[in-house]
């Protein structure tokens, strides 16, 4: 499977099953896509020859199958038969969402966690319960060394001292069990200070800073409960972390809506605020909602896509790059046949925690009933819950079987799908096309890296 586009003026070719990626002059793009439509090579002797000579055809066409011999173009899906195996492995619980605080000192507009309630009550985690959590992570990880575990909420702040214990039962532990705790935390910045930020940059090996990008656009979503803007306070806040931070293991996530569909311009305005690790991430919600992202935005969206990723190239020609979260992509092939086929580990290798116990197949799940797993104390008790998730992988997606992308995205969000469709096994249609241009502008920044890299070392 291979998949053809243009971008920036590159001609892009991706072959799926190897991931190999090949930016090609117009000749070669041209009879790639003719062989991938099945032509044989005298019928595309023939077509190309009105543009052509035929000693260009020839040779164009041996370089293509000097990439076929080499397994760059045209390759078999090797990860089909990994699957059966993939179904079969042993999983342990590698990863835990802390709900610390089931509670927020704002009111987020597109907050799927209903301002930190999660569809339920107020409520903050005990200490007890959190280190009843760790012990079921640690008891539950079998040989796994390193574990992670993210303070989450609501506002994770607004139960800080509970952290702070957390933190040092989970440093005790470490030893006790030959296990490392990396600890993340999730902040909206209002409770941020000084201590809480030394206290961060010693234990938490990464921070996320909640904030949209522009004020009048940050402002609009990140209300306080009575309505004033949070941008004000938060910024200077988040910009003395981040420095205080070495300008590393963090990074500035925001969400653009219907309302800033121009969100280049959001994550420009977070890049010059020094921020260089950003993520804007599109709206997830129900199309009921004015701010929701509907069909008729994907064209504006894919647009704003090509700008930023066009932008990005310019300010790092003039020293002033930064990492958009979404168009990292790893083209060396990924870590592993696993992590490819399955994606974020949600219902098996990680775990929501809600702040009186219970376990859901991760975050976005929590407060649905039916996903609810078990609880801290008595462990998993719905198998049924986990095995489901363990099968949830590309191949077991209909949509994704002719999707490009589908190495790259491992089949999507579970949750996003649940929330559209009723079943983890289906996509969310309109974040597809969301992906795959993500990943096309993704691909085409690699170019662009590599044609700026070689023109440097001439
Ligand atoms: S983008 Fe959508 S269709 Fe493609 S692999 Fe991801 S979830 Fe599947
Ligand atoms: S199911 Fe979706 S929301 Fe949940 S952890 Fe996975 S990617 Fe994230």
């Amino acid at each position: 499977m291979i998949h053809r586009y243009k971008n920036n003026g590159y001609n892009i070719v991706l072959d799926v099953n190897s991931g190999s990626v090949h930016v090609v002059d117009e000749l070669v793009y041209d009879i790639i896509g003719l062989l991938d439509e099945g032509k044989a090579q005298e019928e595309i002797c023939q077509t190309m020859e009105a543009d052509y000579k035929r000693e260009e055809i020839s040779q164009a066409l041996n370089e293509i199958q000097e990439l076929k011999n080499q397994g760059m173009l045209f390759t078999e899906d090797i990860y089909r038969k990994a699957i059966d195996h993939f179904k079969e492995r042993e999983t342990v619980v590698k990863a835990l969402c802390l709900h610390i605080a089931h509670d927020c000192n704002l009111a987020c507009r597109y907050c799927f966690a209903e301002e930190g309630e999660y569809h339920g009550r107020r409520a903050l985690m005990s200490y007890e319960v959190g280190k009843q959590a760790l012990d079921f992570l640690i008891a539950n990880s079998g040989n796994r060394v390193n574990l992670e575990v993210d303070f989450f909420g609501g506002e994770p702040l607004m139960n800080w001292d509970v952290v702070k214990r957390l933190v040092e039962y989970g440093r005790e532990q470490e030893k006790l069990h030959n296990k490392k705790f990396r600890f993340t935390l999730t902040t909206n910045g209002v409770l941020l200070n000084d201590e809480i930020m030394e206290f961060a940059n010693k234990e938490m090996a990464n921070v996320v800073l909640s904030i949209d990008g522009r004020k009048e656009v940050h402002d609009f979503m990140r209300p306080f409960r009575k309505g004033a803007g949070s941008y004000d306070l938060v910024v200077p806040k988040f910009q003395k972390f981040a420095k205080s931070r070495g300008e590393k293991s963090y990074y500035a996530r925001g969400t653009f809506t219907r309302h800033n569909l121009d969100f280049s311009q959001d994550v420009l305005h977070l890049a010059d605020l020094g921020f260089d690790q950003i993520s804007v991430e599109p709206v997830v919600a129900d199309e009921k909602e004015e701010y929701a992202l509907r069909w008729e935005d994907v064209p504006r969206i894919c647009e704003e896509y090509d700008k930023l990723a066009q932008e990005m190239i310019k300010r790092k020609r003039e020293g002033k790059g930064f990492n958009f979260f979404h168009f990292m992509i790893d083209l060396t092939g990924g870590p592993c046949v696993y992590k490819r086929l399955s994606g974020c580990g949600s219902g098996t290798e990680y775990l929501a925690v809600t702040p009186w116990g219970d376990l859901y197949p991760c975050h976005q799940f929590v407060g649905e009933e039916k996903f609810l797993m078990g609880n801290v104390w008595d462990g998993v008790k719905r198998d049924d819950i986990r095995e489901e998730f363990k099968d949830c992988n590309v191949y077991a997606k209909e949509k994704c079987q002719k999707c490009f992308a589908k190495f790259y995205c491992s089949g999507g969000c579970a949750a996003n799908s649940y929330n559209f469709h009723g079943s983890i096994n289906d996509v969310y249609d309109i974040g597809c096309e969301l992906q795959r241009k993500r990943v096309e502008c993704a691909i085409m920044l690699k170019a662009a890296e590599a044609e700026d890299a070689e023109e440097n070392n001439q």
